[in-house]
């Protein structure tokens, strides 16, 4: 079963698509935390970081540099952002494609507490 952020990517349903290349797709998250929170997601289902293997070395560091521009072109990147990638039951993820969230716009709370 392809995941919702598959559809995405495919084009299958409707995303704010920000950015898009060979290995990964960054979208605008349907329920936002904050004035910029962006989804940076790998092309390839790669259901959790538990599931990452050698071979996802460079997507891995494409979702990191990505952030690092999206950041830029958002224009939060002085003063500043969190990335976030939740892992399964404890890590309270919804959604089984990894991604790893861009929350900025405005100050953010402490790590410990619901952003
Ligand atoms: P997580 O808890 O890390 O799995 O977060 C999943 C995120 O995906 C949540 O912040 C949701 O708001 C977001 N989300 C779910 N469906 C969509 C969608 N169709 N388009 C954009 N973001 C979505």
């Amino acid at each position: 079963m392809p995941t919702i952020f598959a559809k995405i990517i495919r084009g299958e349903i409707p995303g704010d698509i920000v950015y898009q290349d060979d290995l990964v797709t960054a979208f605008r998250d349907i329920n936002p935390a904050a004035p910029t929170h962006i989804l940076i997601v790998p092309n390839k289902v790669i259901p959790t970081v538990n599931d990452l293997t050698p071979e996802d070395e460079a997507t891995a560091g494409r979702m990191l540099l990505t952030a690092k521009k999206i950041a830029e072109q958002e224009g939060v990147a002085e003063d500043g952002y969190r990335l976030i990638i939740n892992c399964n039951k404890h890590g309270r993820q919804e959604v089984f494609h990894l991604h790893m969230h861009i929350i900025g716009g405005r100050q953010l709370g402490p790590m410990d507490v619901k952003i």
